[in-house]
């Protein structure tokens, strides 16, 4: 196995990398590094939690320090294109970090916040820009940023920013790039779609497939719980209140359910805050720093504001509604083991989800065990009569234990 030393990459580029922990490459770094630093075209069909970031920054962090170059005004020698406000800055801060010391500078660049601030930046030249499309082109259109200096150019999370209806303003982008560069473009999944627009705008790409995810799947302690939307937040709060935990990631589908749920756990005295896309920038921001740091043990997510996060230490994954795509089931559990660690990941499903368990359970090849220990198990069984399936035959034993468990509930 290659260690980062084996790259090339300059000594303190090294140093930073020592300095934030990692002892050795994940396998994406271990397969696109050197390619990245040839300065190849890459496609990279990897998730997020496979360490992607630095794949790419390291050796383009390298490339720059060794062709240090004067940026015009307006300009930026390395344009990264992220579908979120949250991954986006999340990149950024990644990229300051492995550059510390090297003089590189770097500018992230989002809707919903002023203008002003981005404008000035840009106007220095950067040699780093990390952007959500959308403001972007504002600015492009304004005349206050230019793409047509860009050395390299970086399409991260690609499929999702399809699914976010991006493409036209991607492509609107693309056009205004020199021909000449460097294109890396990385995507969790290869619908039709991506390979269309990778077919568009790579140039002889090096193809790198990881599925960590899967990997790391099998450490992941999953289990489901049968219950009734109307009993939901009890039993969130009984498992909250019950678990030993670090830090808690529910995620629901619609940001009025993160509210709700929020709402029902404080009644429950559990304090807990939501992420979703109607809180104002500032508001993620505070949500995701406390989080972080710990203040926040409880974070509400939908789908979408949670993805690319960056945290390290989440324990427990709670899906309070099971996501309509079974793709999701494996990114929201990938979300706790990380960096090699165990975690616990707890499906609800009420009577109206049996597809999407079905699906999910198609897609990782195996059957979520049912958790005993929930207290609303009288409706496992009244659901699964409802969809049409019989429930399990009890013996004697387990009846027990179950009623026992009921009768510790609700006393
Ligand atoms: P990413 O896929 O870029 O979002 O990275 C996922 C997580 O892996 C982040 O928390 C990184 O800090 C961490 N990470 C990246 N590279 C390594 C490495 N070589 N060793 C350990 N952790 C890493």
């Amino acid at each position: 196995m290659k260690q980062f030393q084996a790259f090339g990459l300059n000594s303190t580029i090294l140093s930073n990398v020592e300095k934030k922990g990692y002892s050795s490459p994940t396998p994406i770094q271990q397969m696109a590094i050197e390619y990245i630093m040839a300065g190849k075209d890459l496609l990279g069909i990897a998730q997020t939690g496979t360490g992607k970031t630095a794949a790419f920054s390291l050796p383009i962090i390298h490339r720059l320090d060794d062709f240090k170059k004067e940026v015009n005004a307006n300009r930026m020698r390395v344009l990264i294109l992220a579908p979120t406000r949250e991954l986006a800055t999340q990149i950024d801060e990644n990229i300051k970090y492995y550059s510390q010391g090297l003089g590189l500078d770097s500018k992230v660049i989002f809707g919903g916040v002023s203008i002003d601030p981005q404008i000035d930046a840009l106007n220095l030249g950067q040699d780093f820009v990390v952007a959500t499309p959308g403001r972007l082109l504002d600015l492009m259109k304004r005349k206050k940023a230019f793409v047509d200096e860009v050395d390299v150019f970086i399409l991260d999370e690609a499929d999702r920013m399809l699914e976010m209806g991006m493409i036209e303003e991607i492509q609107k982008i693309i056009k205004k790039l020199p021909e000449q560069k460097q294109t890396l473009m990385f995507s969790a999944t290869m619908p039709e779609d991506i390979e269309v627009l990778a077919n568009e705008i790579l140039n002889e790409p090096i193809r790198i497939e990881v599925t960590p995810e899967e990997k790391t799947v099998e450490k992941i302690e999953q289990s489901l719980c049968y219950v009734s939307n109307a009993n939901k937040p009890f039993l969130l709060a009984k498992i909250l209140s019950e678990s030993e935990f670090n830090s808690a990631l529910v995620f629901t589908r619609t940001k009025r359910t993160a509210d709700h749920v929020v709402e029902k756990l404080a009644d429950s005295g559990i304090e807990s805050r939501a992420l979703h896309g109607d809180k104002s920038q500032g508001n993620r921001q505070t949500t995701i720093n406390q989080f972080k740091d710990g203040t926040t043990k409880v974070l509400v997510a939908t789908d979408i504001a949670a993805r690319g996060i960056d945290i390290d230490h989440i324990t427990h994954v709670i899906n309070y509604n099971l996501p309509e795509d079974p793709n999701s089931y494996v990114h929201r559990i990938g979300r706790t083991a990380r960096a090699g660690r165990a975690g616990v990941a707890i499906s609800f499903c009420d009577g109206s989800e049996f597809p999407l368990l079905k699906s999910i359970e198609d897609l990782i090849n195996k059957k979520i065990q049912a958790n005993l220990d929930q207290p609303f198990h009288e409706e496992r069984e009244a659901l699964l009569i409802k969809a049409g399936k019989s429930p399990k035959k009890k013996d004697k034993k387990s009846q027990t234990k179950r009623a026992r468990r009921r009768r510790s509930f609700k006393g």
